[in-house]
């Protein structure tokens, strides 16, 4: 199994909804305090010396596709330059006999290598840049400002570094983000049950025509026909080592946490839309902080288990597996053999499979931690590099804590 980049489709009315949502949900609104200082990369790959690299011929290739499902698997230093990069960088790919590889950019930087400024590599992949941070914490503050490229400036940003920042990041321009969080502050009115003109206003629209033409445009429905039954779950981007996740939470549960490039993200999505009635707006809410906070955590090694309250929503046999799933101990795995002979029904091998490929909660459900019974790793929907990465993590955690480091 493979995980496509993000793509969009528009063929669905409901797609652009959770598109529009997952590309604008906004990595800044947890307090940048959890990443520590500027050891945070340090921090991250602690452990990660013991993890081998892919072949040098897939991590060049990865590197000429600037493939995100290997984004802080590796880091690519230039030998002519003495600079280091993901391997996503948009930067011009240097000649493969110029590159060294790095499993760690603490590793690339006891090499004497330098953080290339474009893809910046110490930063965890997804997380705004600190030129962005001031302007960020306002439009959180005040989402219904409409800001003038002058007002941008101001504040010591160059409006066209933040488009193309925001194109890379969300796939939008910087106004066309902000359009998005007028709207999804609108459909969070309308949901619980304001009056559409009152709330185009508020939007910072100045007819109702022209509100409905681009909530219709975003959401795929009109203003009017927003119904009061589901839950509003708030999305947004949560950074990790391996890429941004994309997590969805109301006030009780977290009900998604998927790696945003994975290609089921899209279907999840929908499935949860279906199954709630449920709206996503972009912004935060406390267990999207608290999951952010746990998942860092896990990633530096410092977190075995989920304290976050989960809703799991499966079937009976779906529910069954999760349950398995969430008890195979941090560190070990287990095959998909010994959990359909678990669920009571050994013949169920494949239906496994497909029940840890609909888990929703990637890393809180462990589905990395089931491997074939002949010792290959099997599928993972967001690509078996992070699984490996996964296990090795997880098995370099437990032996640290065995030699008491
Ligand atoms: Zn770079």
């Amino acid at each position: 199994m493979r995980c496509g980049n993000f793509s969009r489709s528009r063929g669905d009315l409901q797609a652009p909804v959770i598109f529009a949502f997952l590309e604008a949900s906004a990595t800044n609104r947890i307090p940048r305090s959890f990443f520590g200082s500027g050891s945070s990369a340090a921090a991250y790959h602690r452990g990660m010396n013991t993890i081998t690299l892919p072949t040098d011929d897939e991590m060049y290739r990865a590197l000429l596709r600037r493939d995100s499902e290997y984004d802080g698997l590796f880091f690519v230093a230039v030998k002519s330059t003495g600079i280091f990069c993901r391997p996503t960088c948009p930067a011009k790919k240097p000649l493969r006999r110029n590159v060294s590889f790095f499993a760690s950019a603490a590793d690339a930087l006891a090499a004497g290598y330098r953080a290339c400024k474009r893809c910046r590599p110490l930063d965890a992949a997804g997380l705004a840049p600190d030129w962005l941070s001031e302007l960020m914490e306002r439009v959180d503050d005040d989402p219904l400002r409409r800001w003038t490229s002058r007002e941008i400036r101001a504040l010591g940003v160059d409006p066209v570094r933040a488009n193309r920042w925001f194109k890379a990041h969300h796939g939008l321009t910087f106004l066309g983000y902000l359009r998005c969080r007028r709207l999804a502050g609108a459909l969070a009115q309308l949901s619980v049950g304001d009056d559409p003109t009152a709330v185009a206003v508020d939007a910072g629209y100045e007819s109702l025509s022209g509100f409905r033409d681009a909530f219709q445009k975003w959401f795929g429905t009109t203003p009017g026909r927003i119904d009061n039954g589901g839950p509003v779950l708030t999305v947004n981007r949560l950074p990790t080592p391996l890429g941004p996740m994309v997590a969805a939470a109301d006030d009780q549960h977290l009900y998604l946490l998927e790696f945003a490039d994975r290609r089921m993200l899209e279907t999840q999505a929908k499935r949860l839309e279906a199954r709630l009635k449920c709206r996503f707006v972009p912004g935060g809410n406390p267990l999207i902080e608290q999951t952010h906070r746990e998942i860092t955590e896990y990633f530096s090694g410092d977190r075995r288990r989920f304290d976050v309250p989960i809703r799991r929503m499966g079937t009976p046999f779906q529910e069954t597996v999760w349950e398995l799933l969430s008890n195979i101990p941090y560190g070990k795995t287990t095959s998909y053999e010994r959990i359909a002979a678990a669920a009571q029904n050994p013949q169920a091998q494949r239906a496994v499979g497909r029940a840890n490929g609909d888990n929703r909660l990637a890393i809180i459900i462990p589905c990395h931690r089931v491997v074939r019974s002949d010792g290959r790793l099997g599928g993972y929907g967001g690509g078996l590099r992070r699984k490996q990465w996964l296990l090795r993590h997880e098995r370099a955690t437990l032996q640290e804590a065995a030699q008491g480091r």
